[in-house]
């Protein structure tokens, strides 16, 4: 069932109005809890009902992924209480992208937790000057968070290791200059899987994909991307916001059947597909209308 939504109905063309291009994204379910479990093996939904985090639980610690916006880090914690683990034993913290709606919370959580914050080099400075010079809400206060000085910058294909866990930083660029997936190997009842956590494959309302000044690379990064994406082996498939992969509906599944919901492989291959066509129509539409 659907929650009643009727007053953004009136709420949301006022806040469009001011910003269209952040609020156009903006959800009421970034803030709402999110029942926490368990993907797979060791990994874990920790974040609200819009915002994906995950908790990645090691012999020697555990990985966040995705502090999320400052009002979720308490939902967060709580979440990952709930589940019987400690927020104290999170000790590196990483993103899927430089927004504020993964990332600005990241402040608490280092404080919390003493966490190692681990960037990609490419969105490191947006998260250094807190959004400040992100090519497309640079200007848009509401859309920066506090600066942070990142412990690690990391690269196209590093590695983050802690205790039995590696993950691996795939640059996938377009969304931001250092949109980051992450990948993991993942044991669950004698078998192994793949583990993939999409960074951002969106053409956000307002961007220029052709002659942006801020960002002249746009459309070939878009580009590399979509080859990264369709590369990836993939049987479970997780994204910065649960929508990209049908969080709740896979959630509502889980213990009905035998088979896990989260393995999905035919669902990300279909997703990213579906994502990669709606990027070529924009690209087509601005190409014509730059001519
Ligand atoms: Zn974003």
């Amino acid at each position: 069932m659907h929650r009643v939504r009727t007053p953004l109905l009136y709420v949301i063309p006022v806040l469009a109005a001011l910003a269209p291009n952040l609020f156009a994204q903006a959800n009421s379910d970034w803030n709402e809890p999110f029942p926490p479990h368990r993907v797979i093996g060791n990994v874990y939904f920790v974040g609200t009902r819009g915002l994906a985090s995950y908790l990645i639980t090691t012999s020697q610690g555990s990985i966040l992924v995705n502090s999320s916006l400052e009002t979720s880090v308490p939902l967060i914690r709580a979440s990952i209480e709930k589940l019987g683990f400690k927020f104290s034993d999170v000790k590196i913290l990483l993103i899927s992208h430089a927004h504020f709606d993964h990332c600005a919370g990241s402040f608490q959580i280092k404080e919390l937790t003493g966490a190692k914050y681990m960037v990609m080099e490419q969105d490191v400075p947006v998260i250094e000057d807190g959004g400040k010079t992100d090519f497309q809400y640079g200007k848009t206060a509401s859309a920066q968070f506090k600066p942070m000085k990142v412990d690690r910058v990391l690269h196209d294909g590093d590695e983050v290791k802690l205790g039995d866990v590696v993950m691996v930083a795939h640059l996938t660029p377009g969304h931001t200059k250092g949109c980051t997936t992450w990948t993991l190997k993942v044991k669950d009842g004698g078998k192994t899987y793949d583990v993939v956590i999409v960074g951002s494959p969106n053409v956000n309302a307002g961007y220029k994909l052709v002659n942006n000044a801020l960002y002249p690379q746009i459309a070939t990064d878009y580009e590399r991307m979509w080859r990264v994406l369709k590369s990836l082996p993939c049987d479970v498939f997780l994204g910065a916001h649960g929508n990209y992969y049908g969080m709740e509906k896979k959630y509502a599944q889980l213990g009905k059947s035998g088979q896990n919901p989260f393995i999905d492989p035919a669902g990300y291959r279909a997703y990213i597909a579906e994502r990669e066509s709606t990027f070529r129509a924009e690209l087509a539409k601005q190409t014509a209308s730059a001519k």
